[in-house]
C-alpha cells in the first residue's frame, strides 16, 4: 500500500533535514542536550509515527544554559551588521531548505503544503527584516537641562531568551523571535510544542551549519525539548526574557512565574477573533476571508475566525452564501492540494471540538452547519472534523472561550455601535476585521473607540498577518508584541546616558548642594 509519506517523499525530506534515525529517538540538534524520555511524534495526517525525540532532562537542560550563558559573551561583542549577515546566510539556507522543511511542517502539525511551505517563507523574510534591521537598533538623543551636558540612548542585548513556541506555527514563531533576537545580540534557547519536535530538530540542523560556518559558538541557538524544560525556563534568572507563544491558561502561569523573579515576557496567547460584515460590505470578499479564517489550518491558528457578526439586512444571504460554501470543501489529508480542511493535531483536540458543540447547543445554539468527526477510508488518524456553523449568542460561556478547531459562531447586529461592541464583548483581544465599504463606518472601527484589539483589518479577514508588522493582543491575549515594527526593542536594555563635558557639576532640576 502507497502511504501518504511515500506519496509525497516524507522519508525523503526527513533525510534531508538531518532526521534518520527516526526510530532510535533523534537527538535534538546542536549541542545534543536531550539525553532524557522519549516523545514520539506522530502525523494528524495519517496517524502514522514519524519519529521519537529525546526530551532534555534537567541536566541537558543545564548543560544547555550553561554553553548559552557562555556563548552570549562572546555574541554580544560581534558587531550588529555582522550578526545581521550571518542571519542573512540563515535565510540563504532556509530558502535552501523550504521544500524539505514545509512538507515536514504540513505532514507533522497538519496544516496544508501551501500553508506548510508559507510557514518556511515567513522565516526567510523575518530573516530579511532582521538584517536590515541589525544596522537600525536606534537609540534617542535628548536635550539636557543642564549646560554642557550630553544624554542620549542606547539599547544593548539583553541576554538568554526563551522562546517556548505553540503546535500550530512549529516553526514560525520561533524564527520570529531567534531572529530579531540574534541581531539584537541575544542568545536563544527553544522549547517546541512537544507535539511537533521533529520540526525543531530540523530548524536546529539547519541553523547550525551556519553557525558551525562562521564560527560562532553553538551555545547561541539552543533546543531543548519536553514540558520539563518550559518550567526550568519560567524559574532560570539566568533567562532574562521568556517569549511565550501558547494557550491563555498555560500563559497565565508562565507569566506569575517569570514576574515573580522580574524576569521579563514576551506573551502571545489565545484569540477569539471576530469579523463584523456590514451591510455595506461585499460578501464576495467576506466569503474568502470568512471561510479561510474560519476553516483554513482547520481552525487552529490563533487568529482563526471565531465569530460573525452580520447586519441583519444581509444576516440570510450571508449565511446562504457561506452553507453553499461550506457544502464544497473538501476534507482529507493536508499535503493533497485539493483538499480545503486538514485534520485536528490529535484526538483530545477532537474531543474539545466536539464538546464545544454541545456546549453550543445547551446554552441555545442552533446548528447552522453540521459539525462531527469524519470516518472512513484515508480519516484512520481519527483528527478529521467537519467545520461547522452555529447560530449563538455573544454572552454564551462557550463563544467567550477560545476552542481551537473550525466551529464559526454567527450573530446579528443593527447598529455598528453594537457591533463593535459585540466584537470587543470577549476575553481576549487579538485579531479583528470588519467588511464594508463605507468610510464612516471604518474609521469608526479603527478609532479608540472601536476595536480594542492589536490587530485591526478592514476588508481583510482576522486570519494571518505580513512581518512587518508588530504581532500580538490585548487583554488575555497577553500583551506581547513581536515580528516587525519596533518589537525589536523587547528584545534589548534600554540604557540612559548622561555627559558631563563641563567643569561644574550643576544637579537637575536646579536643586543646590553646595559643599
Ligand atoms: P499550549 O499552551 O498547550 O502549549 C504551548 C507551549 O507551552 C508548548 O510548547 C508546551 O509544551 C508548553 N508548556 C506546557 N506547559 C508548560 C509550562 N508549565 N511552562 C512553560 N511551558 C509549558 O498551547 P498549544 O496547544 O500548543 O497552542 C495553541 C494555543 O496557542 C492557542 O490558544 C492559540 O491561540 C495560541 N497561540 C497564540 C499565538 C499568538 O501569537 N497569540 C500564536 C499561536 C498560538
Amino acid at each position: 500500500m502507497i502511504t501518504i509519506a511515500d506519496q509525497f517523499g516524507i522519508k525523503e525530506a526527513l533525510k534531508q533535514l538531518g532526521i534518520e534515525e527516526i526510530n532510535e529517538g533523534t537527538s535534538t540538534g546542536a549541542a545534543n542536550f536531550a539525553n532524557g524520555k522519549i516523545i514520539e511524534s506522530y502525523s494528524p495526517a495519517d496517524g502514522t509515527l514519524i519519529g521519537k525525540v529525546k526530551t532534555s532532562s534537567k541536566e541537558d537542560y543545564e548543560k544547555a544554559m550553561q554553553q548559552a550563558s557562555e556563548a552570549f559573551l562572546e555574541w554580544r561583542m560581534v558587531p550588529a551588521p555582522k550578526r545581521g549577515d550571518i542571519v542573512r546566510q540563515m535565510g540563504d539556507e532556509l530558502r535552501k531548505f523550504k521544500e524539505p522543511l514545509g512538507k515536514l511542517v504540513s505532514y507533522e502539525m497538519g496544516k496544508s503544503l501551501q500553508e506548510g511551505y508559507g510557514e518556511v517563507q515567513e522565516m526567510i523574510d523575518i530573516c530579511d527584516f532582521a538584517v536590515g534591521l541589525s544596522r537600525q537598533l536606534y537609540g534617542l538623543t535628548m536635550h539636557s537641562e543642564r549646560p554642557l551636558h550630553r544624554m542620549y540612548e542606547q539599547y544593548h542585548p539583553i541576554g538568554t531568551v526563551g522562546i517556548i513556541s505553540a503546535f500550530n506555527f512549529p516553526v514560525a514563531v520561533w524564527s520570529w523571535n531567534a531572529m530579531i533576537a540574534w541581531v539584537c545580540g541575544d542568545v536563544a534557547i527553544w522549547k517546541p510544542s512537544s507535539k511537533v519536535p521533529l520540526c525543531g530538530v530540523a530548524c536546529q540542523n539547519i541553523i547550525k551549519t551556519v553557525l558551525k560556518r562562521n564560527n560562532v559558538p553553538e551555545g547561541v541557538s539552543c533546543l531543548v525539548t519536553g514540558n520539563e524544560s518550559g518550567d526550568l525556563i519560567n524559574n532560570d534568572k539566568r533567562i532574562s526574557l521568556v517569549s511565550f507563544t501558547g494557550s491563555t491558561r498555560i500563559g497565565r502561569h508562565v507569566s506569575k512565574t517569570v514576574a515573580e523573579r522580574f524576569g521579563n515576557t514576551i506573551l502571545e496567547l489565545g484569540g477569539n477573533n471576530a469579523i463584523i460584515v456590514s451591510e455595506h460590505a461585499d460578501i464576495s470578499m467576506v466569503l474568502v476571508g470568512a471561510v479561510f479564517g474560519a476553516v483554513g489550518t482547520a481552525g487552529q491558528r490563533c487568529t482563526s475566525t471565531r465569530r460573525l457578526i452580520i447586519h441583519e439586512s444581509v444576516y440570510d444571504k450571508t449565511i446562504s452564501v457561506l452553507k453553499n460554501a461550506y457544502g464544497q470543501l473538501q476534507i482529507g489529508n493536508p499535503l493533497d492540494e485539493n483538499n480545503h480542511v486538514g485534520p485536528l493535531i490529535d484526538k483530545g483536540a477532537v474531543q474539545d471540538y466536539l464538546d464545544a458543540i454541545e456546549s453550543a447547543k445547551k446554552e441555545g445554539g442552533k446548528i447552522i452547519v453540521e459539525g462531527g468527526l469524519v470516518e472512513g477510508e484515508g480519516y484512520e488518524s481519527g483528527c478529521y472534523v467537519r467545520p461547522c456553523i452555529i447560530e449563538a449568542e455573544n454572552h454564551f460561556d462557550i463563544v467567550q472561550t477560545e476552542t481551537f478547531a473550525p466551529i464559526l459562531y454567527v450573530m446579528k447586529y443593527s447598529t455598528i455601535e453594537e457591533a463593535i461592541a459585540l466584537q470587543n464583548g470577549v476575553p481576549q483581544g487579538l485579531s479583528s476585521s470588519i467588511f464594508t465599504n463605507s468610510m464612516r463606518e471604518m474609521e469608526l472601527f479603527l478609532s479608540q473607540s472601536g476595536s480594542d484589539c492589536g490587530i485591526a483589518n478592514v476588508n481583510i479577514g482576522t486570519s494571518g498577518a505580513e512581518i512587518g508588522g508588530a504581532f500580538g493582543g490585548e487583554k488575555e491575549t497577553g500583551g506581547g508584541r513581536e515580528s516587525g515594527s519596533d518589537a525589536w526593542k523587547a528584545y534589548m536594555r534600554r540604557q540612559t546616558n548622561t555627559i558631563n563635558y563641563g567643569t561644574q557639576l550643576p544637579l537637575a532640576q536646579g536643586i543646590k548642594f553646595d559643599l
